[in-house]
C-alpha cells in the first residue's frame, strides 16, 4: 500500500503541472459554455446578478433573491458552483482524482449551499396562515428555544445557536402558528450571516407580520469561526437582544420574558 501511495502521487503530481496550463488558457472560453444555462451563454449568476442590478436592489450574503430567480435556475445555479467549487479545490492541491474522498466534493459542497445551508437566500419565504385573535390574547407567549443553524459571512463557518421569541399580541394582531415561527426563523438564517443582523431581521419580520404590541428576540449561539479557527475559544458565546415596542417600553415585561427563558 505505502508503495502505491507514492507511485501514484508521483504520477499524478507530474501531470498535474501540465495539465493545469493547459487548462487554464482555455479556461476562459470552456467556463462560460460549460456554464451555459442560461439564453446568451453567460453564466447563470451573471444573468441573475443583472437582473438584481436592473431593479437596484442589494445582494448582499444575507439579503433573499428569489424574485430573481426563475423555475429550474436554482439546479443550473448548483452546477456552476459545483464547477467554480471544482477549481477551488484544485487550488488547494488536493487530487480529487485519486483521492476517492473528495471526486464528489465540489457537487457536495456546492449542493450543501445552494440547497441546504444559504437555500434562505434562494426561496421565496415560507407560506404562513395567520389567524385572528378571535380569543383578544394580550399575554405573553415566549416561543423557544428553536434551534439555529446558520454561517458567518466573514468566514462561512457555522453558527449553531438557539433562539427565543417574544411576542405580546394585541387584539388586532394576526397570530401564526407555532410552528411558523420555526419556519420563519430557519429560513432568515438558512443565508451567510452576522448575528446582529439576523436578530434584526427576523424581529423586524414578526413586526410586519403580526403587527404585536411587543416583539423580543433573543438568539445565543456558538460561532465556529471563534472555536475552529482564530483564537479556538471554544466556550465563548455570542448573545443578543431586540426588544420591540412594549419589550422596550416596559421593564416589567422584558424581565419577565428574560427570566421565563432563562429556565428552559
Ligand atoms: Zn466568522
Amino acid at each position: 500500500m505505502p508503495t502505491k501511495k507514492v507511485a501514484v502521487k508521483k504520477s499524478s503530481a507530474a501531470k498535474t503541472p501540465v495539465k493545469k496550463v493547459a487548462v487554464k488558457k482555455s479556461a476562459p472560453a470552456t467556463k462560460v459554455t460549460k456554464t451555459a444555462k442560461a439564453d446568451d451563454g453567460l453564466p447563470l449568476s451573471v444573468l441573475i446578478r443583472r437582473r438584481i442590478k436592473a431593479q437596484n436592489a442589494r445582494f448582499h450574503a444575507n439579503d433573499n433573491i428569489s424574485a430573481f430567480i426563475k423555475p429550474g435556475e436554482l439546479e443550473g445555479l448548483v452546477d456552476e458552483v459545483a464547477e467554480k467549487m471544482q477549481a477551488v479545490l484544485e487550488s488547494l492541491v488536493i487530487d480529487t482524482e485519486s483521492d476517492h474522498n473528495t471526486k464528489s466534493t465540489s457537487r457536495r459542497v456546492a449542493k450543501m449551499y445552494v440547497q441546504e445551508v444559504f437555500n434562505g437566500r434562494y426561496v421565496e419565504q415560507p407560506a404562513l396562515t395567520k389567524f385572528p385573535n378571535v380569543s383578544r390574547l394580550n399575554e405573553l407567549m415566549i416561543i423557544g428555544p428553536i434551534t439555529v443553524r446558520s454561517a458567518c459571512s466573514h468566514h462561512l463557518c457555522p453558527i449553531m445557536g438557539r433562539i427565543w421569541i417574544g411576542v405580546l399580541p394585541s387584539k388586532n394582531s394576526a397570530l401564526i402558528g407555532l410552528s411558523k415561527y420555526s419556519r420563519l426563523t430557519e429560513w432568515v438564517m438558512c443565508r451567510p450571516q452576522i448575528q446582529e443582523e439576523a436578530v434584526v431581521e427576523l424581529a423586524d419580520m414578526l413586526e410586519k407580520k403580526i403587527k404585536p404590541v411587543g416583539v423580543a428576540v433573543v438568539m445565543d449561539a456558538d460561532h465556529f469561526c471563534m472555536q475552529w479557527r482564530g483564537v479556538k475559544d471554544r466556550d465563548s458565546k455570542m448573545i443578543n437582544s431586540v426588544m420591540r415596542g412594549a419589550f422596550l417600553r416596559d421593564s416589567n415585561l422584558r424581565r419577565e420574558f428574560l427570566a421565563l427563558i432563562e429556565r428552559k
